[in-house]
């Protein structure tokens, strides 16, 4: 049986953790197959892979590409993604360059809105990765400005709010494009955090399928039954092979910790099974384990 979680965060984005303590984690686990899907980059690929090499895990390269569709935000996790690709990577790039200036200004905002020394708080963790509101949200936990990083994004990071910067990512096209120019398959990741309605979901799906997008991700960190009963039936209606990932950010998230996933439905098409682990052998559905 082998145990598979295909969405983490590191340092190189919004993870507490580098890329190898991410590996070292998802080991002690138990987990044998693991992606890590930093947003917008895959810098912390090569220490993940020497790290997986060192423990005898199965690293798969991945990236989660912010998106901007009908003016929301969607993630699209890239699997099995050739990091050295050019067209992933100046991709990447652009939108690295747009997280620096909305950093920017989001930071400028903030030091107006009374949070000393944030602007440097966030230059210190650029040296590591992309910045992201994450990143404002613990530095603002920590300025005691709320009591957790849900509460500082209800207060200052949501639209409406202070330190609220609108941005445009890149399309949902140009996404997929990128991931399938890399040798990946292109992911719809968390589709339940995006509340949208059941007419803009099919929307979504049917759009991201005629690009070129090939799987949904059906378990997600801390989502239950009903969430993975509603995936199930988007990946069965639109034939979508199915992803599973605890979408880890920080040991102390309990919900959403590396490994800890529920079962993949077994009637659905694991987006594993598409690639030949270790031996070359295919894995059915029913071989993850929460
Ligand atoms: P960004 O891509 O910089 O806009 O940051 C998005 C990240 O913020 C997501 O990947 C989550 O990790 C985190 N995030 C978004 N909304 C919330 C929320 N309401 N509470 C906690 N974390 C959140
Ligand atoms: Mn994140
Ligand atoms: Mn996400
Ligand atoms: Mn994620």
């Amino acid at each position: 049986m082998l145990k598979f979680d295909l969405h983490t965060h590191s340092t190189a984005s919004d993870g507490v953790l580098n890329p190898a303590q991410v590996v070292e984690r998802a080991k002690m686990h138990g987990v044998d197959v693991l992606a890590l899907t930093d947003h917008d980059s895959t810098q912390g690929i090569e220490v993940a892979q020497n790290a997986a090499n060192e423990l005898g895990l199965t690293l798969i390269p991945g990236v989660e590409v912010s998106v901007t569709w009908e003016k929301q935000t969607i993630h699209i996790v890239g699997l099995n993604i050739d990091p050295a690709c050019l067209v992933l990577s100046e991709g990447l790039k652009a939108i690295q360059e747009t997280r620096i200036q909305r950093t920017q200004q989001v930071a400028e905002r903030l030091e107006k809105a009374g949070v000393a020394g944030v602007i440097d708080a966030m230059a210190e963790v650029a040296a590591t990765g992309n910045v992201t509101r994450t990143h404002f949200a613990r530095y603002l936990v920590t300025q005691g400005k709320a009591s957790n990083v849900r509460e500082v994004f209800e207060r200052y990071l949501q639209p409406g709010k202070p330190g609220y910067v609108s941005v445009e990512w890149t399309q949902l096209e140009t996404a997929v494009q990128w991931i399938k120019a890399a040798g990946g398959i292109s992911v719809i990741a968390h589709p339940s955090r995006y509340r949208l309605s059941a007419t803009k979901m099919r929307r979504l799906i049917s759009e991201f399928i005629d690009y070129g997008g090939l799987a949904i991700e059906v378990v997600h960190g801390g989502c239950g039954d009903n969430v993975i009963e509603q995936n199930t039936q988007l990946a069965k209606r639109y034939n979508l092979l199915a992803s599973a990932g605890s979408d880890f950010h920080d040991p102390n998230d309990r919900w959403a910790d590396v490994g800890k996933l529920r079962q993949l439905p077994s009637q659905l098409t694991p987006v594993w099974s598409q690639w030949p682990i270790g031996t070359g052998a295919m894995y059915e559905a029913d071989t993850i384990v929460a």
